[in-house]
């Protein structure tokens, strides 16, 4: 199932028509320079600038649309994907979307582990997840599968626990549960079906390729500075750049002005020290992209 169009195959990529997925598969699209016009309700959109399809779909049924090749690659959870058991490669994980699915009991109990579980009755929506996690703990008990509102199912009477997804855990609070164990840590991710030809798999590339230059970018923030030449090679040790950092003089005597990359992860511990070495005037700036 491929469809021509004009220079040549597209690449057709499967994203959840609205949810908590959406916003954030859209703007990874954007941030990659892909332009898409999706009208209210509309199941498929063309990119405008770049050989992509979109379709728009309940995340649920991506794994299977990717495995059938209706789609050939998608973005959903990673959550979904495992449950689905669907035959599909993961390609990337994309950042976004983290949560966990996790075990909740009622707050007043006490939990002991796993063995809590025993001849107990689970709701959630994820049997298959669920069921996995008893085996490989030895925990005989009974699930009761529940596709929405899972968290009311302890106070109805319905279940003595739930696993679910959870972010904040302000759901679980407010129905009058914890959290007690994680069964599976999620975020977003990229699958493709398992058997694209050659000439998918290089949009597939180049899509990567913009995807990781993204990412990079938005892990890293673009810094300049004002050094005294004294300290500067002190000042540089703190800063590795991409190769290294690049160094201008000033036009006062004595001072130069310093410009690298710093990685989000180590950026206030870093600038306290380039602080305490004498820099100055620091300036940090996000970076679009970042290519090598
Ligand atoms: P659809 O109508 O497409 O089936 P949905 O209601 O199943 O949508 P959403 O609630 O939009 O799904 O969540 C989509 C995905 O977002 C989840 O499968 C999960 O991977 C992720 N997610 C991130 N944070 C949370 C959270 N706090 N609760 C639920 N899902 C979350
Ligand atoms: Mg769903």
């Amino acid at each position: 199932m491929t469809t021509n169009s004009g220079s040549g195959n597209r690449l057709k990529i499967a994203i959840q028509k609205s949810g908590r997925l959406y916003d954030d598969s859209i703007k990874l699209l954007k941030d990659c320079g892909i332009d898409i016009k999706n009208g209210v309700n509309k199941l498929k959109a063309e990119a405008e600038n770049f050989p992509l399809e979109v379709y728009f779909l309940r995340d649920d049924d991506i794994p299977q649309y990717v495995e059938d090749r209706v789609a050939d690659i998608g973005i959903v959870g990673e959550n979904v994907l495992y449950e689905k058991q669907k035959q599909t490669t993961l390609v990337e994980k994309l950042g976004f979307s983290k949560c966990r699915l996790s075990v909740a009991i009622n707050k007043g109990d006490s939990y002991n582990g796993p063995a809590y579980l025993q001849n107990k009755i689970i709701a959630t929506s994820y049997p298959v997840l669920v069921n996995d996690f008893l085996k490989k703990n030895n925990i005989t008990a009974e699930i009761h599968e529940i596709s929405g509102s899972v968290e009311i199912a302890p106070g109805i009477g319905l279940s003595d626990a739930i696993v679910d997804l959870v972010s904040s855990g302000s759901t679980l609070f407010m129905n009058g549960l914890k959290e007690v164990e994680t069964v599976l840590k999620s975020e977003a991710v990229l699958v493709r079906n398992n058997e694209l030809d050659a000439e998918k798999l290089k949009l597939l590339e180049k899509l990567l390729f913009r995807i990781r230059a993204v990412r990079k970018a938005k892990n890293n923030k673009y810094i300049l500075l004002n050094a005294p030449n004294a300290n500067l090679e002190k000042i540089c040790s703190l800063l590795p750049g991409m190769r290294s950092p690049t160094v201008l003089p000033l036009a006062e005597q004595g001072w130069s002005s310093v410009h690298s990359v710093l990685s989000e992860n180590e950026f206030w511990e870093i600038i306290e020290q380039l602080k305490d070495a004498g820099a100055e005037g620091i300036l940090v700036i996000p970076i679009e992209k970042m290519i090598g």
